[in-house]
């Protein structure tokens, strides 16, 4: 079973101050039952169905209620009355208390607040949100594509700005032209949409964005597979990307988020594109701790475990950021120790795998994150 390994690595990982290097705001608020039902699930709450009963729910009543001081699997009316009892405030803290990360890299283009709690707090500009806000200022097409770059240089000024991300997967998928697209395309495609007041999804806007991030020379987040009923997952499988991310090479970082159904394609993806990194977060705490072993198992198959990163990508719920770091921290002992424990690799080089997944490749990948923690020697 899992959950029962125990060892050195599990130890070592357990102290390891984690980065968690892409996470959204917290909602510190007191949660109402259907408040916080909303935030369990991707999908929507549906009549007579407790998103509680879902591997989510399951794996909060196990694993956030002792840190209320309930019982492990405490009924869901029991958990929320003890939330609510504790204070939205006190319950965050608590539950960002447990989870160990040292440093949150926070996509501030969807959050319903800022993340205040964690002590070291870095940020991740969305650049859909810079265009939409670009134009909802008010911009000519031709001058579309200077202005954008303009404001996205200006976005990634600030010293706290570690990276970019984009959420192209929700807007047209990957399935694009992966070359660079031409000003006059890119004029045309403005003055198709600046009209509209619509938000960003046109395929040859969506390229220019991807371009541009590449301009920008900082680490690239791309969002891909799992997410909530938006996104058409057969659009978001990574390996879309295969003839950009040859055009790209020897560019910025590329940080494939999630994953999930796609991890091995994910997977291939880092082993054979030097730039190309990845992580299965979002999909750690809605699998939950018990299956979290079975997904790095497969993300870890063939890629090189300098490429594997630690992200919660929790969002809403403070139970998530517990639970995501439970769940890393849990799975990867679990698979990192059978393997030490068969002999297939060596303790010491356990150890290391673990150090960079869930802190050293991060502070590797974002040049501008503080060199404090060191990252351990190679
Ligand atoms: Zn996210």
């Amino acid at each position: 079973m899992t959950g029962t390994v125990n060892g050195p690595v599990r130890e070592a990982l357990d102290a390891l101050a984690l980065v968690d290097h892409h996470c959204h705001g917290v909602v510190t608020a007191g949660l109402d039952r259907p408040g916080f039902e909303s935030l369990l699930t991707e999908g929507e709450a549906w009549p007579g169905v407790s998103p509680f009963d879902s591997p989510a729910g399951l794996a909060v009543r196990r694993h956030c209620a002792p840190l209320l001081d309930l019982p492990r699997h405490a009924p869901a009316d029991a958990y929320l009355a003890r939330r609510a009892e504790l204070g939205g405030a006190e319950a965050t803290r608590r539950l960002l208390a447990a989870c160990g990360t040292e440093v949150f890299c926070v996509d501030t283009g969807f959050a319903p607040e800022p993340v205040t709690v964690p002590p070291v707090r870095h940020e991740i500009v969305r650049l859909e949100s810079v265009a939409e806000s670009l134009a909802a200022g008010g911009v000519e097409p031709d001058a579309y594509a200077d202005a954008f770059r303009a404001a996205a240089q200006e976005a990634v000024r600030r010293p706290e700005v570690v990276g970019v991300k984009s959420v192209a997967a929700y807007r047209t998928g990957f399935d694009l032209d992966p070359a660079r697209p031409s000003g006059a395309e890119v004029t045309e495609a403005a003055a198709r949409w600046l009209p509209t007041g619509t938000r960003l999804a046109d395929p040859v806007l969506v390229r220019h964005l991807l371009w541009t991030a590449v301009d920008l020379g900082l680490p690239l987040q791309l969002h891909t597979g799992f997410g909530d009923n938006d996104i058409r997952l057969h659009r978001v499988d990574p390996t879309h990307l295969t003839d950009w991310l040859h055009l790209t090479t020897g560019t910025v970082p590329v940080l494939l988020l999630h994953c999930w159904p796609y991890q091995r394609h994910a997977a291939y993806l880092a082993a054979v594109f030097e730039h190309v990194y990845l992580d299965v977060g979002l999909t750690l705490h809605h699998v939950g701790p018990a299956r979290a072993a079975a997904v790095l198992a497969e993300a870890l198959e063939i890629t090189p475990p300098r490429k594997l990163l630690y992200s919660s990508d929790a969002y809403g719920l403070a139970e998530f950021y517990h639970l995501g770091a439970l769940a890393f921290r849990q799975g990867l002992a679990e698979l990192l120790q059978q393997r030490v424990d068969a002999g297939e690799i060596a303790l010491p080089d356990a150890l290391r795998f673990a150090a960079w997944a869930g802190r050293d490749n991060a502070l590797r990948v974002y040049r501008r994150l503080p060199r404090t923690p060191e990252p351990s020697k190679v």
